[in-house]
């Protein structure tokens, strides 16, 4: 755990699980910028996480942010998080669900261990933060929960039965905690992207990527920010009669 200074105001705070790259890094940035403070959770890359927030200070100076290391699926660990959000904000408003990792293989070569690896970080953490984070929204009867599942879990995809079933499990946990949670004013609802250019996508190889370019009815892969912008869009007060939903960002790829 890595606390920094206390900061209590009237800002909302947000919370990234996975924040020190990518599209989490996208998120924490954009979050900033809509004037929230916010939590970089991150769990091996300190520099990277300390990156993001040199981003977010250097493009918001008056937004506060706390780097919190903990790996999303172990119950300890996001407890303590949680409790030490609490203890530099007071608060938890926005939780954006964004950690995530892939071990592809087809079936026949996936091992259970990667089963288990990416259903324990993907869909048991999102269970723990939203159970954790929740508790809090709960008090607070006010809340934004946005979860980062993918085209993978709404389609399928070769090679990703681990990783579809994760992120269908995630649409599970978004439209049943969207039905729990609706009369305390949080909402719970679902991203969904498509390609976007991350260092999870820059490892195919240049055919793959081709190929999917091709199905792309935009014709380009997407960027982080285009993902970003959809998480600042869920997670604002006037976002409050939209819950339960899943939100394509695939440049129309899932159509
Ligand atoms: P990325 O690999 O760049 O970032 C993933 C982040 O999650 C990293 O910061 C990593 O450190 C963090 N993380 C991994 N395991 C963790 C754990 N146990 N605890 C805490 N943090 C952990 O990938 P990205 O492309 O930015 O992906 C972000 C999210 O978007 C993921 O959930 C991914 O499945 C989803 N997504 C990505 C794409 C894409 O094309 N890039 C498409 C659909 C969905």
């Amino acid at each position: 755990m890595d606390n920094q200074e206390i900061i209590k105001d009237e800002r909302r705070t947000a919370l990234v699980t996975g924040g020190s790259r990518g599209i989490g890094r996208a998120a924490a940035l954009k979050l900033a910028e809509a004037g929230n403070n916010v939590v970089i959770n991150y769990q091996g890359n300190e520099a990277a996480a300390r990156e993001t927030e040199e981003l977010i200070h250097a493009a918001c100076p008056d937004v506060g942010t706390l780097i919190v290391r903990a790996d999303v699926s172990k119950e300890d660990e996001v407890r303590e998080m949680v409790d030490s959000i609490m203890d530099a904000f007071g608060r938890i408003d926005i939780l954006v669900n964004n950690a995530g990792i892939t071990r592809d293989h087809l079936l026949l070569r996936m091992t259970a261990e990667d089963f288990d690896q990416v259903i324990a970080t993907n869909l048991r953490g999102c269970f723990l933060l939203s159970k954790y984070a929740g508790q809090q929204m709960l008090k607070a009867r006010y809340g934004r929960i946005i979860n980062i599942s993918s085209i993978s879990g709404t389609h399928g995809n070769i090679g990703q039965v681990n990783y579809a079933a994760s992120k269908a499990g995630i649409l599970g946990i978004t439209k049943s905690l969207a039905k729990e949670y609706a009369s305390r004013g949080i909402t719970v609802n679902a991203i969904a992207p498509g390609f976007i250019r991350t260092d999870m996508t820059d490892v195919l190889r240049e055919d793959i990527r081709e190929r999917i370019l091709a199905e792309i009815p935009v014709k380009r892969l997407g960027e982080p920010s285009d993902v970003a912008d959809a998480i600042v869009f869920l997670s604002r007060p006037e976002s409050g009669f939209i819950t339960g939903q899943v939100l394509g960002v695939d440049g129309g790829m899932g159509i």
